[in-house]
């Protein structure tokens, strides 16, 4: 029974072998945040490209033994000064400032002292106090692989390469619509026997998150044609990634596997050994590709942290990495194991300064309520024995080091 079913490592081996890699963009750089680089970026010269004071002082030769210095050369940073310094003589510089040739030691400003035009030091230690040519990166050495997410550092590593329209990824487009008669708007006041669509809220954020693009929206009841009207209308433009929310069951009202069959996409899975999630399908057309996610919220959650977040950095990084830290179990009850891989919603807590990763309280894959500030996903591996407070187990962290 239940082992039977796929594993969660099984089902994303064959979703990462059926998604196609998006094809890449130029953005100028304020543009490019958040996305994966794809190309590798070498130096175009040295780095740093000349010879660089480190400190405010006089650039002198270090073998010059002399007691008096001529200050012969101002140079401010950004400035060239091709006046060799000679025996005898030093050029002012400041950090930043070119070092003139002939000079090779910086004498820091606080063993100085001037007098009109000459300076004397008090001290000379052994360091240079300049940063040499090449001394971060020689020209051509690699500076960014690709399939580096584009954050501040790297953003910022590649405004000194001069590279302004880096080549990204694009952001995938999400197609996504909720199903389910019982649904109603947020704002409206649901009847008896109704209740309010979250999964929309849910999604869209998730997908803002993610740095995917949501293209359209939509809510439905549990209606095959009103299904197949959204979904062969509108938007005009051209998606990556279809999204069902609700009606992954096998039930006479689960319209997922229908929807799909009379859209030709191809079903490569369905039911996975996971829980909560173990509806979700995945299916393929051509290049795009479609989950149908099981309603219930938890669920929604999960399947996006566990399975679809990595679907999309597979179409826009062409690789993924599950992020997996070895966590350890905070709080006063053991957790239980279960047939299926379990996902715990857990909280970050601190013991002293060693984390502590606290369950929440979960009832079933239906309950959101007791999950404001969830902060990581337990994984309680299938047929586990039960998992006791200050026993380590493997967590998802969901902020602030999601991928
Ligand atoms: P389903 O996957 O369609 O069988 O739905 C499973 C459970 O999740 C049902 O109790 C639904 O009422 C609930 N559910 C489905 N869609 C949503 C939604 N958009 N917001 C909140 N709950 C939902
Ligand atoms: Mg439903």
């Amino acid at each position: 029974m239940p082992n039977s079913l796929l594993s969660l490592a099984e089902a994303r081996a064959i979703i990462a072998q059926c998604v196609h890699l998006l094809p890449p963009e130029r953005l100028p750089l304020a543009a490019a945040r958040g996305r994966f680089l794809r190309e590798t970026l070498a130096a175009t010269e040295d780095m740093p490209a000349f010879d660089r004071s480190a400190m405010d002082g006089y650039a002198v030769n270090r073998d010059d033994a002399s007691i008096e210095f001529r200050i012969v050369a101002e140079i401010p940073a950004g400035v060239l000064s091709e006046r060799a310094i000679g025996a005898g003589e030093c050029a002012r510089v400041y950090t930043g400032s070119a070092i003139p040739p002939g000079a090779d030691q910086v004498v820091i400003q606080e063993f100085a002292q001037r007098h009109g035009d000459a300076v004397t030091f008090s001290s000379r230690t052994a360091a240079s106090n300049i940063r040499l040519r090449g001394e971060d990166a020689r020209e051509g050495s690699v500076l960014i692989e690709r399939g580096t997410r584009l954050v501040p550092i790297e953003l910022s590593l590649l405004a000194p390469l001069g590279v302004t329209t880096p080549l990204v990824s694009p952001r995938p487009r999400i197609f996504h619509i909720v199903t389910g008669s019982e649904l109603v708007p947020p704002e409206s006041t649901p009847a008896h026997g109704q209740i309010r669509d979250s999964n929309s809220t849910m999604t869209a954020a998730l997908v803002a998150e993610s740095g995917a693009e949501l293209i359209a929206q939509h809510r439905t009841g549990d209606d095959l044609d009103e299904l197949l009207t959204i979904l062969q209308g509108p938007p005009d433009t051209a998606w990556d990634i279809l999204l069902l929310s609700g009606g992954a069951g096998p039930g006479d009202h689960d319209l997922g596997l229908k929807a799909l069959g009379a859209l030709g996409f191809s079903v490569l899975l369905q039911k996975l050994n996971l829980r909560p999630g173990k509806p979700l399908i995945f299916a393929t057309r051509g290049r795009q590709i479609a989950f149908v996610i099981p309603g219930n919220p938890l669920a929604h959650f999960v399947c996006w942290h566990v399975v679809i977040q990595s679907a999309l950095e597979m179409l826009a990084r062409g690789c993924t990495e599950f992020g997996l830290v070895n966590a350890t179990l905070g709080g006063d009850s053991p957790l239980p194991g279960n047939a299926r891989e379990t996902w715990w919603p857990a909280r970050l807590t601190w013991d002293g300064d060693a984390p502590l990763l606290l369950p929440l309280k979960w009832q079933s894959s239906g309950d959101l309520t007791g999950l404001a500030g969830i902060d990581a996903l337990l994984r309680v591996p299938s047929n586990c024995p039960p998992i006791t407070p200050g026993e380590k187990l493997a967590a998802r962290l969901l902020r602030p080091f999601a991928g």
